[in-house]
């Protein structure tokens, strides 16, 4: 889109990386989706600031990006700008409190907390997302959920910066109000507990080996594709029992070794993706009596 284009030089102004046609697919971990008119990078959380309000201000669509490790992009691409959080990358510790900007990996937030001997990230280890795309969805595993870390959250909401507290933030499984509500996270304060350093450590090193075990993770995917239906009903053994492991449309397969997961077996579509992620829906609500809601987003 020309328009979008148009805004080059005020992105840049603003204090923005900028590529034009920039295909979706090298900033997503399922490696699917088609070129983005804009895809730009604020050097740091005041350009974070600046380019969301402009963006508002001009009326041109935007969607932030963590690591893209949730999202699902449409083949044909995305009318509009988006916005990485890759270059928000403060940490901040003090005492068992730590700032982490959004677009900190859970992993280096899980290393730092380890280096101090602060002990709460060890079952998150692994999940391969960032911390604003985390508590957007309060992703968890292994019963904890990123949530229950946060103190709070600070975030940007109608063009003005707000620190709101956890009570305020409606976690729930996979879910909190802060998109709902068109919040963008720059920051989360996290309380952790002091801990013993090899104890931690260790503890990381099993939750990662047990991700490495049970996660198909030699393909692209966007990790588990559907929530569970109920806290006590895994989606994985759902999909497997109504016999639908390995299934594949195009180069989209229900994962052999965890069916929760869609995966890419090379240059699936986003249309194939949809088109599997239908079916498993239609054929788990047949025999199983169970609706799938989608986990993953996507955005067309
Ligand atoms: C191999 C693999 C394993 C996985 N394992 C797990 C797991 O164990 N548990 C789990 O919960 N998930 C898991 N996931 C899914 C994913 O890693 C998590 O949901 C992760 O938290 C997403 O973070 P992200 O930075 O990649 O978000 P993205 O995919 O970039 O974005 C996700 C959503 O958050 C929004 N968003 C991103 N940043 C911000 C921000 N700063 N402000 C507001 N909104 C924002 C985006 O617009 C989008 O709607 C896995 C994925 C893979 C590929």
């Amino acid at each position: 889109m020309e328009k979008v284009k148009e805004l080059t030089v005020d992105l840049i102004k603003l204090g923005c990386k900028v590529t034009s046609c920039e295909p979706m697919r090298y900033h997503t971990t399922f490696r699917i989706g088609g070129n983005a008119d804009l895809f730009v990078i604020p050097k740091d959380r005041f350009a974070f600031v600046k380019t969301v309000n402009f963006l508002e201000d001009v009326g041109i669509p935007y969607v932030i990006l963590g690591n893209g490790s949730n999202v699902l992009f449409d083949d044909e691409g995305y009318d509009g700008v988006v916005i990485s959080t890759q270059a928000l990358k403060g940490l901040r510790i003090e005492g068992n409190r730590v700032e982490a900007e959004a677009g900190v990996k859970i992993n280096e937030l899980a290393v730092t907390a380890l280096e101090n001997s602060l002990s709460g990230m060890e079952k998150l280890f692994g999940i391969p997302g960032t911390i604003g795309g985390a508590v957007n969805m309060n992703a968890g595993s292994f019963g904890l959920e990123i949530g229950e870390l946060v103190e709070s959250v600070t975030v940007l909401f109608e063009g003005r910066v707000f620190t709101i507290g956890r009570e305020n933030l409606e976690f729930s499984y996979r879910r909190s109000n802060i998109s709902e509500n068109r919040m963008k996270i720059i920051s989360v304060n996290f309380k952790l507990v002091e801990g013993d350093h090899l104890k931690i450590k260790y503890e990381m090193n099993r939750y990662m080996n047990l991700r490495v075990e049970n996660q198909p993770i030699d393909f692209p995917s966007a990790g588990s594709f559907f929530k569970r239906p109920k806290p006590d009903v895994p989606v994985g053994r759902i999909i497997d029992e109504a016999g639908l492991r390995g299934y594949r449309v195009g180069n989209a397969m229900v994962s052999k070794k965890h069916a929760a997961f869609i995966v890419n077996l090379g240059s699936a579509s986003s249309r194939d993706v949809l088109k599997l992620a239908e079916i498993v829906r239609e054929k788990v609500k047949f025999l199983k009596g169970f609706d799938l809601e989608m986990e993953v987003i996507y955005i067309g």
